[in-house]
């Protein structure tokens, strides 16, 4: 089998819309084999017409050039030639039959076994009957079952008989491997990939200009198409699946350039003058010098906010690199200029913590903040919801209970929505309904390289904090048994210190998760544990219970607190050093390394323990991809390599990024490419106008027009 990469990962939407047909009449018409029924399971699969099905590209391919090597495979999938010794078909019972036959391969002799229901209505084993008959001649494909000598049985899969001229398709090459749905089987796929290549009229005009083409010295769509389903040798294979990728990433780009483009053709109806009546005390009472890397993005930003169009615009830095002072200037600014700005977090918890780091940042200053979050009483809500209506609040900080429909903002001009991969791409544009001209900055502590932010996230301008502050200490992260993990704590506590204790919930589980959480804390309390004050909070709690519990811990009132991932994001306590994290194999590894950077928030040396038993491959590659480092440029590439880019940005944001084939880490140097072919294509033809960037612009709008909605190349 070959590797397929990555591009399985995001669910590819229909390719075809708006065609009058019934979807089963269009492919029954276009396709032999297919009727009705099966012309709605392949529109299931989004397969509508002869040029879906090219684009429906295989998810693996497997060689079958050569057949295997039966003395060596005792079991597994096998693909031979043999000459049928003797067959007959045995009745297991009334429903089940079997048939069974001996071939002759090489110098071995094996049992071929057919299993099928049995139908009062049509002989089930009618072909088999007829094809493997002694002295027949097959082409054979199925699993094998044996011992140390080789392969002795093999449950049949598929069969081909030497003779068939068909057989070319699916034996003695290599073979595609497609997503499959009810009812629609391997050689089905094969047959109608094969129809739809051989179709001329099914490949559609090639989007890339010839020019482009030469430029790169890439196939064109019919040899690439043809070399995808069905390639010759893997170099062709490859040269095919790169011309397709590029294809992918450049109308990828463009989509994007253009989102940008009217995202640019939008004027302000106001403006920000830096009026420093508020950012110069502010500055002067943070207690510490801003890094170089914070100075710079607050220009980028300011710059950004004094353009006549509106801000969108992305600022990666690593948990810990002080976002949130950044993202405070330019709350401010707005402030300054007599308006309002909204600060939105994912959970209760950041809430309340960013509404403490503002009192203390802003303190004495002229700047009247609120707080709206679910957990308000009724009454205390509808007071504040009022307060921000009648203008009587610059600053409002709340999670998404900002986005309720009531809540009126008059003078809303700014806001920040942080941790903004736990939000999805429509509560970004809820946002800004409220306030069509809105800046918006959002923020993510799971930062990527510069080339992958530019293509996972093209509509934003993208700012990174790639400085940390001076003095954080980064969390040594070891992987250790758990005595030496609570040993630690108990040394830890007997310095004065505190201690994060952490238990995954993950959401398929999460009862029984926190219900383990919960017998845990008791565990650890009365056992391992108990000279020591020990809390619990998780996610489940009330959001009231949930703050005291935190400020209690903040006061040093509990020595450990035994946490589900509600800490994951945002939390400060400097004088925690320590955290255990139990079963770390079952977090991701964006929020381990969230969750570590609880800890270090001072001046004093830290730890964090992964105690896990990982039992695959990539669980043991992403534990000691922690342990190596503390670059979360690092981990967030190899986070996105695992987890694809719809699952990094948030499944809201599928339908936004679906790449098929295109690899964003294989193809890194591609994605460059397509970008800078793409923004060298339009100085010379800004609209795609041109008769030979026809057949591009029609894919651009094909493919993103409709999802978007605002891709307009008129
Ligand atoms: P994050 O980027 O993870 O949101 P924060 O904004 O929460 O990071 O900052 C982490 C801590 O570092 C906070 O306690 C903050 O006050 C502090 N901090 C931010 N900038 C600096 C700086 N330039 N020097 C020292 N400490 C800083
Ligand atoms: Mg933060």
């Amino acid at each position: 089998m070959v590797p397929a990469g990555d591009y399985t990962k995001s669910t590819p939407p229909p390719q075809s819309r708006g065609r009058g047909d019934l979807p089963e009449t269009a492919l029954s018409r276009a396709f032999r084999g297919v009727g009705p029924k099966r012309g709605r399971q392949l529109a299931l699969m989004g397969i509508l017409t002869p040029q879906d099905m090219l684009y429906n590209f295989p998810r693996d391919w497997s060689d079958r050039s050569s057949g295997s090597d039966l003395s060596k495979v005792p079991e597994g999938p096998v693909v031979f030639q043999g000459r049928i010794l003797s067959g007959r078909l045995i009745r297991a019972n009334p429903r089940l039959g079997i048939f069974k036959a001996r071939v002759a391969t090489g110098d071995r002799k094996i049992d071929l076994v057919w299993f099928k229901h049995l139908s009062f209505r049509y002989d089930a084993f009618a072909a088999i009957k007829k094809d493997v008959t002694t002295g027949a001649d097959l082409w054979i494909v199925g699993k094998a079952e044996g011992d140390l000598l080789g392969v002795r049985e093999v449950r049949v899969d598929e069969y081909y008989l030497l003779s068939d001229p068909r057989k070319a398709l699916h034996v003695g090459r290599i073979v595609p491997v497609y997503g499959l749905t009810e009812g629609i089987t391997q050689h089905l796929m094969r047959e109608l990939a094969h129809q739809a290549v051989s179709a001329a009229a099914a490949v559609p005009a090639d989007p890339l200009p010839p020019a482009l083409l030469h430029k790169r010295g890439l196939l064109s769509l019919k040899q690439a198409l043809s070399a995808v389903h069905f390639p010759r040798s893997f170099a062709e294979l490859e040269a095919a699946r790169t011309r397709l990728a590029y294809e992918e990433l450049l109308l990828l780009e463009f989509a994007w350039i253009f989102k940008r483009r009217q995202t640019r053709g939008l004027a302000k109806n106001f403006s920000y003058e830096i009026k420093r009546h508020l950012l110069t005390p502010f500055r002067e009472g943070l207690g510490f010098e801003l890094t170089r890397a914070q100075k710079r993005v607050i220009n980028e930003l300011f710059e950004d906010l004094r353009q006549p169009f509106p801000m969108t615009r992305l600022l990666q830095g690593d948990v810990g690199s002080g976002k949130t002072v950044v993202a405070l200037s330019a709350l401010l600014l707005a402030v300054e200029n007599g308006y309002q700005a909204a600060f939105m977090v994912p959970t209760e918890i950041l809430a309340d913590q960013h509404m403490t780091t503002l009192s203390q940042f802003l303190k004495g200053l002229p700047v009247r903040c609120a707080m709206l979050t679910s957990r308000l009483s009724k009454g205390d809500r509808d007071k504040t919801v009022e307060k921000i209506r009648a203008g009587e609040v610059d600053i409002i900080v709340g999670t998404h209970a900002l986005l309720e429909s009531d809540v009126q903002f008059p003078k809303l001009k700014f806001a920040v929505i942080d941790e903004q991969h736990r939000f999805g791409v429509r509560q970004r544009t809820t946002l800004r309904q409220k306030s069509a001209l809105l800046d918006l900055l959002v923020m993510t502590a799971t930062p990527i390289p510069r080339t992958l932010a530019l293509a996972l996230y093209g509509d934003l301008d993208v700012s990174t904090l790639d400085e940390m502050p001076p003095d954080k200490t980064t969390a040594q992260t070891f992987h250790a048994p758990e005595e030496e993990s609570l040993a630690a704590v108990k040394a830890e506590a007997a310095k004065g210190h505190q201690a994060y204790v952490v238990y995954p919930i993950i959401e398929e589980s999460a009862n029984l998760d926190l219900q383990s959480a919960k017998a845990e804390y008791e565990r650890l309390r009365t056992g391992p544990l108990k000279d020591l004050r020990v809390a619990l909070i998780h996610g489940a709690m009330p959001g009231r219970t949930k703050a005291k519990i935190m400020a209690e811990f903040g006061k040093r009132e509990w020595d450990v607190l035994v946490a589900t991932p509600v800490i994951e994001v945002g939390i400060d306590v400097p004088n925690a050093t320590v955290m255990v994290v139990q079963n770390a194999d079952r977090f991701g590894m964006a929020s381990l390394h969230q969750l570590r950077g609880r800890i270090g928030r001072g001046r004093l040396p830290s730890v964090c323990y992964l105690v896990a038993d990982p039992k695959t491959e990539d669980a043991r590659r992403r534990l000691e991809t922690l342990v190596a480092t503390c670059d979360g440029f690092r981990i967030g590439e190899e986070d996105l390599k695992i987890r694809g880019p719809g699952e990094f940005m948030g499944t809201a944001q599928h339908g936004e990024l679906t790449l098929k084939i295109a690899d964003l880490h294989r193809h890194a140097e591609l994605l460059a490419q397509a970008r800078s072919d793409a923004e060298e294509m339009l100085k010379t033809d800004p609209r795609l106008l041109a008769t030979e960037n026809g057949p591009l612009r029609d894919r651009i709008l094909s493919l993103y027009g409709d999802t978007w909605n605002r891709i307009d190349l008129a």
